[in-house]
């Protein structure tokens, strides 16, 4: 059945009031769904009675002027899409909604956690947008659990880091990273990849399947692991913006790996700029794959 859509808080509100009761399960997206919005969906449908998602472009969290007029915008698909995968409820504000005239309040998470990767980069104003975005989301439907992606490793810290600190009643889950058949993580911006580009950009799931391979190998050494990723981007004449390996919890730099640590990676490829990134664990062979991912195998 095709999902309901609402644009406002207070229909939102109504419609979930009789659900109260039971369990409410949560996906935030700025639409153009793609199969890793799905694998979030599906998750959700697994666990609540219940799914919303919400379908907002939240321009406070974006840099450049140009890549927020460039994001894609395909409500009417995102609606098939989303009742494909069981969604209930889809919350479509507008602007206006979100953030009416005399808008004044940020939700800023502090510390190493917005300072570093995304946040040296775009600014910590990315994660004020993050945050305060998603708080308001929070508030808005009120579920029993949210799901995003680790994909956005950081983002997940971010929110997971909010939520704590502001007692939202909330169970964060974090879900693999959805693959394409060459390994490059499935993203709404990937649309905007030439052939060639797209071919190019498949050196980025290379160069973390080899530095992951050099970890198993045991190279402990974040410079090396580094340098590993590095290698494979040029040959593909990629020059990513970073490259940084940190412990995957308080995203601090490290000096060698001796627990969980996030490899994570920004580079542009043409007109676009891929994030991609991979946990290794000391210990664990494959602590996550990086195999391709489709609905048989989320
Ligand atoms: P976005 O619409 O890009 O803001 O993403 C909405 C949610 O989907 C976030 O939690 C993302 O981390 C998640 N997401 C985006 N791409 C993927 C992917 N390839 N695999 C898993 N989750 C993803």
């Amino acid at each position: 059945m095709s999902p309901r859509i609402v644009r406002t808080v207070a229909e939102l509100r109504a419609a979930l009031a009789p659900h109260r009761a039971s369990s409410i399960g949560f996906v935030p997206t700025m639409g153009a769904l793609h199969e890793g919005h799905l694998s979030l969906l599906r998750a959700a449908r697994d666990e609540n009675a219940v799914v919303v998602l919400s379908i907002f472009v939240n321009p406070t969290q974006f840099g450049e002027a140009a890549d927020l007029d460039a994001y894609p915008r395909t409500e009417a698909s995102d609606v098939a899409l989303a009742g494909g995968a069981g969604t209930d409820l889809i919350f479509a504000p507008s602007e206006g909604e979100m953030y009416p005239a005399g808008f004044a309040t940020t939700v800023s998470v502090g510390g190493a956690i917005t300072g570093t990767l995304e946040g040296a980069l775009r600014g910590r104003s990315h994660f004020d947008g993050v945050a305060t975005v998603v708080s308001k989301l929070l508030l808005a439907v009120q579920p029993d659990r949210a799901y995003f992606g680790a994909k956005d490793a950081q983002q997940v810290v971010v929110v997971r880091r909010m939520v704590a600190d502001l007692g939202i009643p909330v169970e964060i889950i974090t879900c693999p990273t959805s693959r394409d058949a060459d390994g490059l993580a499935r993203s709404s911006r990937n649309t905007r990849l030439s052939p060639t580009e797209r071919e190019l950009a498949a050196a980025i799931p290379r160069s973390l399947r080899a530095s992951r391979d050099a970890f198993a190998s045991g190279i402990r050494d974040p410079r090396r692991l580094a340098a590993t990723v590095r290698e494979h981007l040029a040959a593909a004449e990629l020059e990513p913006e970073y490259v940084e390996v940190v412990d995957a919890d308080s995203l601090e730099p490290i000096a060698q790996v001796e627990g969980p640590a996030l490899l994570a990676l920004a580079v542009r490829v043409g007109p676009v700029r891929l994030i991609d990134n991979v946990v290794l664990v000391p210990g664990v062979t494959d602590p996550l794959p990086l195999a391709p991912t489709d609905r048989s195998h989320p």
